[in-house]
């Protein structure tokens, strides 16, 4: 294997899993591969492709995406193609002529030319494994769902004995569960490397407007001269006018999103990759699969959808393991954009659960590299130092007791309550649900009197974010308790809250009348007064139209 390795690909040693991985795959064995954006995926499925009899079948999303792999696997003298929509009637009928005749060792597909080749090519062929890239692209609960990938199920049920590997970069615990049924893989082992990006430094900016976010950029570019940095935008529109704000302020500047055209857009990501320019203003479309070390930077103009896009997404700088910066602008404007786009998609509850995932991550006062990695299902540890909150860290308490009270009550009613119902049965609310199920005769029943609702919801966000509990938003939003949370609850470990201030925010009329109205205590937490009135109002209605 390592001289396979040696050999083909140049490197000395495995990274962590990779070996592991690789006999699982070469022993006939399915597997579902976590690694992070830059871990080193790829080798997992083309190192057992080398070593195999047949061709190995690679499933992938993107088109680009192939393209690379091929031409990189090709000048590493590996026989690779790719069967795609891209590729003209020769080609293909060429393509599957080796494959029939065994002079393949990887064959990338898209989804939706596989469906077609199950029956026909796959027959005539001798296949050594299927891999299948960007897995969670197969759930609905993942971040990037696509219709084309639940048919890849099929593969299981024709071709029972040849293995399958499942690899991803972004999937929680719920999206992992999803995969693997669907793909039916069998007695899969999970691989799971860490998410943790010790490298980059974590910030977020709340309510800056135009003129000081491109401030922060101009500073952010020089504290990194000469180095690469991606600026991820909501529109496309915004992308063309950051570009030539940029391009005034003297930066080598290009932008890219998916109106603009194969072959312009082909352009600007060689021209970044080979730093012909500095900087990218893209939107989502940009960088998947992008293999640059040297980025140093990574901004969020506007909010993300999902923790699952913010995080690939940051995942993109700082792949040589140096410092990087990421900076997240966040504005009731994209929330409310956002908010929107969610309410008209098709998977609505959960988009708009991620979203307010997303959101509660921008507020938070807790580190936020424990929020995302608990985001993962990760049981992280102590505060990063890396964040900003952790430099400017909150004042905090021994919550130790309450968070045992909010966590016994989870286990009390066997993880079947939701948030509501939880703090109903903390506060001893004799609600008909409440009694309906019995509730009020728990042991935990009103031990939680003393704290208000609002705050009960404050820390339930908190214990969250922590990693104490987890919601499943598969099974009705139950909450479930972590590995963390048994720590706690056990007395093993402390909980460290966050003190809740409360001051009485005022939102100043516009017009200048001094009559004042208060914060409406619905809003989401942490949103500031001062925003203009309106965006408030069709925030609140939006969300009332969902209810
Ligand atoms: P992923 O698909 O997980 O995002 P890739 O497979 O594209 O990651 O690999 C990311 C980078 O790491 C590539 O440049 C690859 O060549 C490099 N890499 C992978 N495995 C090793 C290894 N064992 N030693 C050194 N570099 C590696
Ligand atoms: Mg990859």
């Amino acid at each position: 294997m390592i001289q396979t390795l040696k050999t083909y690909f140049g490197y000395d040693s495995f990274r962590p899993l990779q070996k592991e991985i690789i006999e699982n795959l070469l022993n006939h064995k399915d597997s579902l591969v976590l690694m992070p954006t830059g871990g080193g995926k790829s080798i997992c499925y083309q190192l057992p492709a080398l070593l195999s009899e047949g061709t190995a079948v690679v499933v992938s999303p993107l088109i680009s995406l192939m393209k690379d792999q091929v031409e990189a696997l090709r000048a590493n003298g590996i026989a690779a193609g790719a069967l795609n929509s891209s590729i003209d009637e020769t080609e293909s009928a060429n393509l599957r002529r080796a494959c029939i005749e065994g002079k393949l060792k990887l064959l990338y597909i898209s989804p939706e030319k596989l469906i077609n080749e199950v029956d026909y090519l796959f027959r005539d062929m001798s296949i050594s494994l299927f891999a299948i890239d960007e897995a969670h692209c197969i759930s609905q609960w993942g971040h990037d769902f696509r219709p084309e990938y639940t048919q890849i199920g099929i593969l299981k049920e024709k071709f029972p004995d040849i293995p399958v590997i499942a690899l991803t970069a972004t999937a929680d615990k719920i999206t992992r569960e999803d995969i693997i049924r669907q793909m039916h893989l069998q007695n899969p082992r999970i691989f799971i490397s860490s998410f943790d990006r010790p490298n980059l430094s974590l910030a977020v900016k709340k309510n800056y407007k135009k003129k000081e976010k491109i401030k922060t950029i101009l500073e952010l570019i020089d504290r990194h001269p000469e180095q690469s940095g991606i600026i991820y935008c909501l529109s496309r529109k915004k992308t063309e006018e950051i570009a030539e704000e940029l391009s005034d302020n003297g930066i080598n500047c290009a932008y890219y999103h998916a109106g603009m055209g194969a072959e312009k857009r082909n352009q600007a990501q060689e021209d970044f990759i080979n730093d012909r320019v500095q900087v990218v203003c893209a939107t989502i479309a940009f960088g998947m699969g992008i293999d640059k070390s040297n980025v140093r930077w990574v901004v969020h103009y506007n909010l993300p959808k999902s923790i699952e896009s913010f995080y690939q997404e940051i995942g993109r700088a700082g792949r040589d393991g140096l410092p990087s910066e990421t900076i997240l602008f966040y504005s009731l404007e994209d929330l409310i954009l956002l908010t929107k786009f969610a309410m008209d998609s098709k998977q609505q509850d959960i988009n708009m659960e991620k979203l307010n995932r997303m959101q509660q991550y921008a507020e938070a006062d807790i580190c936020r590299r424990r929020i995302l990695l608990s985001y993962f299902s990760e049981t992280a540890k102590c505060d990063c130092g890396n964040c900003d909150v952790c430099r400017n860290p909150r004042e905090r308490f021994d919550g130790s007791v309450i968070v045992q009270k909010a966590l016994s009550a989870i286990v009390r009613t066997d993880q079947q309550a939701g948030q509501g119902m939880l703090i109903d049965i903390l506060r001893g609310m004799y609600t008909p649900e409440v009694m309906n199920r019995g509730y009020d005769k728990l042991k935990t029943f009103g031990a939680g009197r003393e704290i208000p609702s609002r705050d009960w919801q404050d820390y339930l966000l908190q214990m969250l974010q922590l990693g104490y509990f987890e919601i499943a938003y598969n099974e009705k939003n139950h909450l479930k308790i972590t590995e963390n949370g048994t720590n706690v609850l056990f007395g093993r470990e402390k909980a460290m809250l966050v003190t809740i201030k409360r001051e009485e925010k005022n939102i100043s009329n516009r017009k200048g009348s001094r009559r004042k109205t208060p914060v409406n205590k619905e809003l989401p937490l942490g949103i500031e007064a001062g925003e203009s009135r309106e965006l408030f109002e069709e925030l609140r209605a939006l969300r009332k139209q969902l209810a």
